[in-house]
């Protein structure tokens, strides 16, 4: 049957869900509401939206789905606009915010299970990129999409939304939502703290002590990369899971305080013990198995600075879809290679890590 999708929010995660289910249903029609032109314009001109709005409340009574693909703030306000909106009949409502107890507990508290289903949802997949013109149809593919049920979540809501939303070839996980957003509190928001602490504090170094700049290395631009994501958004995560991210950072204070007391009494086998620790957790974890979020399968090549080298590699893989391919070209220290090309499955990795192998007798490594 025919379904007629609202999405509120036509940027990097509205746009992307829009063209998944454009991809896997193109029967479907999608409204789109955004508030401003430009990017109602781009999303008409890229198919990501069959008609637009600047309205929201016009297109909310025509959806069998409204999918809220904006700021947090946002999306809980649009929660109370659809509770006194006459929708139709057990209209599936669900969001995409990276934060989901006040998402969920104002569909709870504002949305009334007669009339509409509400499931929270999360898709873990983001860009330093947004707006319409980020909108990426595979933006989710092997990612984690996150379900986190309401009161108001019915037996077939899931499964409905599981089925809406296949062309994001996405995989789906049902959590209860102050479990999502503890976890996400540890894996996510805090390191993005972490990330943009160690940036300041880098900069004001750098102040007295200028080759900071020129010596961070890999280490440091891993540790550091997520400092550049946009602080609007980080914003509201933090303001809508605060509880859970101080309490993270607490706990970490207690673990820095730790190894100060290591290095201060210079407990060789303590911080040998420090270090073993966190490199066993790390390999343990599900970040070197697969695809999760952000995390891609990756290649290093060490190759020589030559002319043409990078085409040379390049013309080994044509047809292997690359995710992204990043030359690594200051300080090589704790580098693994100096071309740096991701992968989206181990298939492709495995391939391409194949035929480098076969016509060239580069060091390859993999991570
Ligand atoms: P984006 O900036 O690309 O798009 C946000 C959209 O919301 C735009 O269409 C913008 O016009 C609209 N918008 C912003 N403020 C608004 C307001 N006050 N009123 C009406 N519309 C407004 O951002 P995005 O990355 O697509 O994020 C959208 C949602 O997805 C957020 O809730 C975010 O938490 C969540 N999310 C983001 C990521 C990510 O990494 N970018 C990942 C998962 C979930």
């Amino acid at each position: 049957m025919k379904k007629t999708i609202y999405i509120a929010g036509l940027g990097l995660i509205g746009g992307s869900i829009a063209l998944a289910i454009k991809r896997a249903h193109p029967d479907y029609e999608i409204l789109g509401y955004n508030r401003s032109e430009k990017s109602r314009e781009i999303a008409l001109e890229r198919g990501i939206a069959d008609r637009v709005t600047g309205d929201f409340a016009s297109f909310a009574p025509l959806a069998d789905v409204i999918i809220l693909a904006v700021p947090i703030k946002q999306t809980i306000d649009f929660i109370k606009e659809l509770a006194s909106m006459d929708l139709k009949p057990n209209v599936i409502i669900t969001d995409a915010g990276s934060t989901k107890v006040e998402i969920v507990s104002a569909a709870e508290a504002y949305l009334s299970g007669d009339k509409v289903q509400f499931v929270g949802s999360h898709p873990m997949a983001g860009s330093h990129k947004s707006g319409a013109i980020a909108a990426d149809v595979t933006l989710f593919e092997n990612a984690y999409y996150i379900f986190t049920p309401s009161t108001l979540t019915k037996e077939t809501t899931i499964s409905e939304l599981k089925d809406l939303l296949v062309g994001t070839k996405a995989r789906y996980v049902e959590i209860d939502a102050a479990e999502h957003d503890l976890v996400t509190s540890q894996v996510s928001h805090f390191p993005h703290i972490l990330a943009s602490s160690l940036m300041e504090q880098a900069g004001a170094y750098a102040e007295n002590h200028q080759h900071t700049n020129h010596f961070a290395a890999g280490g440091f631009r891993d540790m550091t990369r997520i400092a550049e994501s946009e602080p609007g958004m980080w914003t509201s995560i933090l303001l809508t899971n605060s509880r859970a991210v101080l309490d993270r950072i607490e706990d970490f204070k207690g673990r820095l305080d730790k190894v100060a007391q290591l290095i201060s009494q210079k407990d060789e086998n303590g911080i040998w013990e420090f270090f073993e620790h966190g490199r066993v957790t790390r390999k343990e974890m599900e970040i070197h198995k697969k695809g999760g979020v952000d995390s891609f399968y990756d290649l290093f090549v060490d190759v020589p600075d030559e002319e043409d080298v990078i085409l040379r590699i390049l013309e080994l893989l044509r047809g292997t879809s690359l995710v992204n391919i990043r030359i690594n070209e200051e300080n090589r220290e704790d580098i693994h290679g100096i071309l740096q090309i991701s992968f989206k499955n181990a298939k492709d990795l495995a391939h391409a890590e194949q035929v480098i192998r076969e016509h060239t007798a580069y060091n390859i490594t993999i991570k």
